[in-house]
């Protein structure tokens, strides 16, 4: 068996000292060691002798992620010694650069770099984190046509099983029945296909005397936005809008797989938001599971509705921590743009123990405040609260507070407002799907609840 091809991390005077033989080809190569660029090198008769990789200031995460696309597809190991950290951060990174959806293409996938993880890297970890990952990227890429509120229950079923956890699905009327009147509204109009009616996902796993975390996701499956129907432009990526949904169970995914010793509660509300005879009216007023009247000032605001009655039957149980994540707002992506998930969180030591921890995992969030004066902002004339505010200034932060009113006293409560979609590739994140933050709420936990 051939061995290994290394791959080497050099700066621009490790190349002057150590490869002098190989000058001319590095300069015809224009290889210099900035970092994000490499030089294969060949061996005297014309093999792919060893990859020089330009070392960054800061290893992270993605250093290797584009290599895991780009090289050859051969063997390869580090030549370099990294600590156990480093290491893992490196190998997550390569296999998080290797994500194909390929579900609907008919042709084969090209081969793939293959690298031989060093002893140190916690090859359980990055299995679980990549796969979680892996996970989030099919859920959110599938068509809507695909990924109906059924289907999404479907992949919540599966994992429920893997894990020997239980899945209960509250669907259709049966949501009037047990008081989920929000849910039901906004997802009653997907008639159609009677399979894609409404429902809310109930997960359930782990021992019943250890410590209750519970996970909120928006799985609007598709966003028409209702009768206060988008604009093209505005509809187009709305198969993503389910991607809080996914985030939740990548995340649940994390904590059943690496044994974190929790009480685990997943609460999904799945949804279309459709446009028929039955659907949603600006200016209705619902009551919601708690009881709060809420005017529909824009059906297009319909995540918030659909969340805040799972947020009230989360919050009956007083869980130690509450996290929810919704693709809510556009105003959280004019504040911190696509690849920053939006934190608000009602208490500030968990609020700096997850940005701390985003930062750890190269996985960014930003706090936004609960800027309690813009709460009056949410007043209805008619109602006791409206869905909307009559402005959009602040949009994210009105979004939280309107959540807010449904989490009641529980504490503490995360809230993440995020993009769940790469609008561009960059390494080891491909255009399309994926999780933000997941990776940093995970190691929120582990630190909060491992024993
Ligand atoms: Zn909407």
């Amino acid at each position: 068996m051939p061995a290994n091809i290394p791959l080497h991390f050099v700066d621009e005077t490790q190349i002057k000292q150590e490869y002098v033989n190989q000058s001319v080809w590095l300069e015809m190569s224009g290889f210099v060691g900035q970092p994000g660029t490499h030089c294969l090198i060949p061996s005297a008769d014309g093999e792919l002798a060893r990859v020089l990789v330009g070392k960054p200031a800061k290893f992270d995460t993605w250093t290797l992620a584009e290599l895991a696309r780009s090289l050859p597809a051969q063997k390869y190991e580090l030549a370099d010694e990294f600590s156990a950290e480093i290491a893992t951060k490196l190998c997550l990174g390569w296999v998080l650069g290797q994500y194909r959806f390929t579900r609907y293409k008919q042709t084969d996938a090209d081969a793939l770099p293959e690298l031989a993880f060093p002893d140190c890297a916690d090859q359980r970890y990055i299995t679980i984190a990549a796969e979680s990952t892996y996970l989030v990227r099919d859920l959110i890429n599938t068509p809507a046509l695909d990924m109906g509120p059924e289907q999404l229950a479907e992949a919540a079923q599966k994992l429920a099983e893997e894990h020997g956890a239980s899945c209960r699905v509250t669907l259709g009327e049966a949501l009037l029945a047990e008081n989920y009147p929000m849910i039901y509204a906004v997802g009653r109009a997907s008639a159609q296909s009677p399979s894609q009616a409404p429902r809310l996902i109930d997960i359930r796993w782990g021992e019943a005397d250890a410590a209750q975390v519970t996970l909120v996701g928006k799985g609007v499956c598709f966003d028409t936005g209702g009768l206060n129907m988008k604009s093209s432009a505005g509809m187009k990526l709305m198969k993503k809008d389910m991607g809080g949904a996914a985030q939740v169970l990548g995340l649940a995914k994390m904590i059943m797989q690496m044994s974190l010793p929790v009480r685990l509660r997943v609460l999904v509300s799945a949804v279309e938001n459709s446009i028929s005879g039955n659907a949603l009216r600006p200016l209705d007023v619902l009551t919601s599971r708690q009881g709060t009247t809420v005017e529909i000032g824009n059906t297009d605001a319909e995540g918030r509705l659909v969340l805040a009655d799972a947020l009230t039957e989360a919050s009956s149980e007083s869980p130690e921590l509450l996290i929810d994540c919704a693709t809510l707002t556009g105003a959280a992506r004019i504040a911190v743009g696509t690849e920053i998930a939006a934190l608000f969180c009602n208490d500030d030591a968990t609020a700096q123990a997850l940005l701390q921890a985003g930062k750890q995992q190269d996985d960014p969030l930003w706090q936004l405040p609960l800027h309690q004066p813009y709460r009056s902002m949410l007043d209805s004339n008619i109602a006791d609260l409206n869905n909307i505010p009559n402005t959009s200034y602040g949009g994210a932060i009105t979004a939280a507070l309107f959540l807010r009113e449904f989490v009641g006293r529980q504490r503490p409560w995360i809230h993440i407002d995020f993009m769940a979609y790469n609008t561009r590739r960059l390494p080891g994140r491909p255009e399309g799907g994926d999780a933000m933050g997941m990776r940093a709420l995970f190691a929120m936990l582990q630190a909060r609840f491992a024993r």
